[in-house]
């Protein structure tokens, strides 16, 4: 393995001088894995329900060099202190809980067989966390590739990791990628603790540039469709930080699980919204109003794609306005910012759509807009955000980028 050359892509050249400043000389490897934003399909992923995502050009670089003594030492400069254990003494430490990430998906690797020896790393960022972009997922994702470089492995089926005695792990093909998102998705439901679905595994791993990645999650099937050139995305971030650890998430997981039982199906699914309306009255209120949103999203998906398809942007984006008017009423998982949010997008003349996108109480909202006005969308945006909740608005205008390499 070379060092990494100079001269390269913008991130990846800053982690690369992140890393000469932290521990001195080269890192050997680097691995770029970028944020995703769910595009329409909202809590549906764990309900083995239909989703689109994209990956956006936010990323988490992490660029490292393996070190001879058995220690990790991690270090990410948003946090204070690095991250110090032995790769083969893994436990929490509460001094940095950011670091479980790469923790657990260690576990889990070795949990399947692989050995890993030491090694020192940085994590460049300009993904905002809890922004509904999915740092955690980048993370991960970096996590496993970068370490996929410095000791390289290979996962032939989900339960079983080999190491690699000699020279570079070869390409992954689709199976392999999704056994690893698997896997990320594992460290993060079960060292962390946030019992999140795969969708961001998914899309930070299998993106492609200017394609929208449709996901069935009932069997895991990936697809792609492009995303039409004269649209532009927009994210715009409320600037309150979704807590998903512990939070509310869990909480409004394990009503669609109930709702799923009380109509004998392994999950929503399997239900139609004529089915739900007639099971009405044996469901608890709001977990009846959790299916509604999550049937009906599932449904929005399945007519979306046919939309993309057929470049009907108008009628796509009115379904993003609908899915938003549903996790505010049904799914109860939007708040006064997100909203404020998406009534200023829907004001705005060049707006196609606009919704939460992500866990939601809080992170960001995803906007189509006519692109020729995106700029002045998304500075109308900004205005409107600071007159009406007194907020300063962070936005971008996003390229939909390939995935984690
Ligand atoms: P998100 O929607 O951004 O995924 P999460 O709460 O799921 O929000 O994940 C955010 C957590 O991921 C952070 O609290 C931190 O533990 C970890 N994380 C994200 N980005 C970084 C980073 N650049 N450096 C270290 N840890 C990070
Ligand atoms: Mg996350």
């Amino acid at each position: 393995m070379g060092s990494l050359r100079r001269g390269m892509e913008r991130e990846i050249e800053q982690a690369r001088q992140l890393f000469e400043k932290e521990f001195g000389g080269q890192p050997v490897a680097a691995a770029k894995a970028p944020g995703r934003a769910e595009l329409l399909g909202n809590h549906t992923d764990y309900n083995q329900g239909l989703v689109m995502a994209l990956a956006v050009d936010k990323f988490i670089v992490m660029a490292g060099r393996p070190r001879s003594d058995g220690r990790v030492v991690l270090v990410s400069p948003i946090f204070e202190r690095r991250a110090l254990f032995e790769a083969d003494r893994i436990a929490k430490d509460p001094e940095a809980p950011w670091a479980d990430y790469t923790k657990g998906l260690l576990l889990q690797l070795q949990e399947r067989g692989a050995r890993f020896g030491g090694f020192e790393a940085v994590i460049h960022s300009t993904i905002p966390l809890g922004a509904g972009l999915s740092s955690s997922a980048a993370l991960l994702v970096a996590s496993a590739l970068l370490l996929r470089k410095l000791y390289p492995y290979r996962i032939p089926e989900l339960d079983r990791v080999e190491s690699l005695d000699k020279g570079d792990a070869p390409p992954m093909d689709d199976a392999e990628r999704l056994r690893l998102a698997r896997i990320c998705q594992k460290a993060e439901n079960e060292f962390v603790g946030v019992n999140c679905g795969l969708l961001d595994h998914i899309s930070s791993l299998f993106g492609r540039q200017d394609q929208v990645i449709l996901i069935d999650c009932l069997d895991m099937k990936i697809d792609w469709t492009p995303m039409d050139s004269e649209t532009a995305v927009v994210l715009a971030h409320s600037g309150v930080r979704h807590e998903l650890v512990g939070g509310e998430y869990n909480d409004r997981r394990a009503r669609c699980e109930r709702a799923a039982k009380a109509l004998g199906v392994p999950s929503l699914r399997h239900v139609t919204l004529e089915e739900l309306e007639q099971a009405r009255d044996r469901l608890e209120e709001f977990d009846y109003r959790c299916a509604l949103h999550v049937v009906g999203e599932i449904e929005r998906v399945a007519r979306g794609a046919d939309l993309l398809r057929r470049g009907d942007r108008q009628a796509f984006g009115e379904l993003l306005c609908q899915s938003h008017e549903s996790s505010r009423h049904n799914f109860r998982n939007s708040c006064p910012e997100l909203d404020c949010l998406v009534e200023l997008a829907k004001e705005h003349p060049a707006c196609l759509g606009a919704r939460l996108t992500g866990g939601g109480f809080g992170g960001a909202t995803i906007n189509l807009a006519r692109a020729e006005e995106a700029e002045d969308f998304r500075r109308s945006l900004a205005s409107g955000y600071a007159a009406r909740m007194g907020k300063r608005l962070e936005s971008w205008i996003c390229r939909v980028v390939e995935g984690a390499a």
